[in-house]
């Protein structure tokens, strides 16, 4: 039998390990994949952490997914051996449940996640739904692509669906792994793009990944300098601190929406009548599906929106996975099997 390492936790909070098994066989419906690179996502914590309910142990952790098809299961239409694919959050969806008869398959009831309904990314091999699968353009790399799976289907989603026009004032709140390719989303999709971040230092990245302003919130009151430039139509918030997104609502124009994509447990804060006044509204985006990672991959070859990474071979998995959590990453972390 073929072997294949993998990194995997065995149990909550358990430390990562290296482990050989065999190479899984794909079911009917599914696909093989032979692994290239996969990105570290903060949303790994649930695997790690064992904080998503359910969660069955020993996992592989991994929802950014780059690779091969190496072999096709039983009953799968339209690919084949040989294409490049990847598989992001959405890793699969019932087509049976009532949000999937109603064609809105991120929100399927019975939605799969790759890394914690079945065994991930941090590996060489995976199986995953024929269903999950996006294509790649011939001109992106596997490292470029993994991230591109989740921080980017993620940001490039939610705001082309956002209801902003060209021109329109767009703020990003936050550059990091979202919030660097959120920018260069925003003002390649035309957008009066103003990036919002912590210390002039950020200023400068700001500018070079396109956005037209940038706001120092240690030393500016983001909100008011928003409102100087007509408010905002949307802000994105990519950070996962709450009360920063509370703190730029009185940013928004006349029609703004806070559109969340950082997740967090706490709540964000909002006065009835600052919500009233200028019929503003706040709302979250859940990333998309695989058709959605396939726009997104296109779209980024197409503009040259990249992810700026760093790369770590498999076997440092659990290096690379705490770089990732201690937010000093700069700004996505990507696992590479050097296949
Ligand atoms: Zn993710
Ligand atoms: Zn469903």
């Amino acid at each position: 039998m073929p072997k294949m390492r993998v990194a995997q936790v065995a149990g909550p909070n358990a430390p990562f390990e290296i482990v050989e098994r065999d190479i899984p066989q794909p079911y009917p419906g599914s696909v093989r994949i032979k692994i290239q690179a996969c990105g570290i996502c903060h949303s790994d914590s649930f695997t790690v952490e064992g904080t998503f309910p359910g969660i069955q142990y020993p996992r592989v952790p991994g929802h950014e997914i780059a690779g091969i098809i190496d072999e096709v299961g039983p009953g799968v239409v339209g690919w084949s051996v040989g294409q490049k694919v990847g598989v992001g959050w959405n890793g699969g969806y019932c087509g049976h449940c009532t949000s999937c008869r109603r064609g809105d398959f991120i929100t399927c009831e019975n939605m799969q996640v790759p890394g914690i309904s079945y065994d991930g990314g941090y590996a060489e091999y995976m199986i995953a739904p024929a269903n999950a699968l996006a294509l790649v353009p011939e001109d992106l790399s596997p490292t470029e692509v993994g991230p591109l799976m989740c921080a980017g289907i993620t940001t490039f989603n939610a705001l082309r669906n956002s209801g902003a026009r060209p021109g329109d004032l767009v703020a990003i709140l936050g550059i990091g792994g979202l919030g660097h390719l959120a920018v260069q989303f925003a003002a390649k999709m035309g957008f009066h793009t103003v990036a919002i971040a912590r210390g002039k230092d950020k200023g400068p990245l700001a500018k070079q990944l396109g956005a037209h302003k940038y706001i120092d919130s240690e030393s500016e009151d983001p909100a008011k300098e928003l409102q100087q430039l007509g408010g905002a139509k949307i802000i994105l918030a990519t950070v996962t601190n709450a009360h920063a997104m509370s703190s730029v609502i009185d940013g928004l124009g006349i029609n703004g929406k806070l559109l969340v994509v950082g997740a967090s447990m706490d709540p964000i804060e909002a006065t009835p009548l600052t919500l009233i006044r200028k019929r503003v509204g706040v709302a979250g985006w859940p990333s998309g599906t695989s058709i959605d990672s396939q726009d997104t991959l296109a779209f980024s070859a197409l503009t040259g929106v990249r992810s700026m990474n760093q790369l770590f071979p498999l076997e440092r998995a659990g290096e690379a996975y705490a770089l990732m959590m201690s937010g000093k990453a700069r700004f996505r972390v990507v696992l590479t099997t050097g296949k």
